[in-house]
């Protein structure tokens, strides 16, 4: 199982750094060893001794550096040996208009330099009243321009309906659209969306479930613990 946190815009410098630690010590207390990506804020990036977890950036600009007012480039990740990024969240793509062309160019520039790239996909609510069919159409869209060969790829599916809103997609649903994505590639596939400590073991039990992205439940280093716990299968 795959466990990966996102803080989105949550955390400063001196808090991640509190969390990390206070994560290092409940995984080994606990024995838990597991795949565990967290993503910080990008000014809490820094080089983190002895941290056992994988630390990606949520965003980074197609660049090695230059005028990009606001972005960070390769060079700044470099600096803190980062190798790992979050790409197509659907609040890039909602909140900061990331069209497809956007999202793959970013896969295709962080594929060149051999990230691990989790690339995030999801549908509206809209989309998925419609049915199981017309959720497939719409993620198949997002696939436009990613190579779903890639190495170092894995793919996590967020219905956006179910992100931040405590309304977790239910088995079947998750079961029917990873067994669905399961045909478009073979790399692991996360579940994302209002994933808990309560839900993570029924969501960790699906086969075709290969881990989990949180988000609100994971800003707490205790509760992503307890998630970590509940969901090692
Ligand atoms: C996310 O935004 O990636 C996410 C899964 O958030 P939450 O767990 O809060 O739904």
């Amino acid at each position: 199982m795959i466990f990966a946190s996102n803080f989105k815009t949550n955390h400063t410098r001196k808090s991640t750094r509190d969390y990390l630690y206070r994560l290092q010590e409940l995984t080994i207390k606990n024995n838990l060893f597991s795949k565990v990506y967290i993503f910080p804020p990008s000014t809490a990036l820094d080089n983190f001794e002895n941290i056992a977890f994988n630390i990606g950036t949520q965003n980074a600009y197609t660049t090695q550096n230059g005028a990009f007012t606001g972005e960070i480039g390769l060079e700044q990740l470099e600096e803190f040996d980062i190798k790992t990024i979050l790409i197509g969240h659907s609040e890039r793509r909602e909140k900061l208009f990331e069209t497809q062309d956007i999202v793959s160019s970013k896969f295709q520039f962080f594929k060149d330099q051999e990230f691990d790239i989790i690339y995030c996909v999801g549908e509206p609510i809209e989309i998925r009243e419609k049915g199981d069919d017309a959720v497939i159409e719409y993620l198949l869209a997002q696939f436009e321009g990613i190579d779903t060969t890639y190495e170092k790829l894995t793919i996590a599916y967020e219905p956006i309906w179910a992100i931040g809103t405590g309304k977790s997609a239910s088995i079947k649903d998750i079961e029917n659209t990873h067994k669905a994505l399961k045909k478009i590639s073979n790399k692991p596939i996360l579940y994302g969306g209002s994933v808990n400590a309560k839900n993570i073991e029924d969501i960790a039990n699906i086969d075709s479930v290969d881990g989990v992205l949180v988000g609100s439940a994971s800003l707490d280093a205790d509760n992503f613990c307890e998630i970590i716990k509940n969901g090692l299968k």
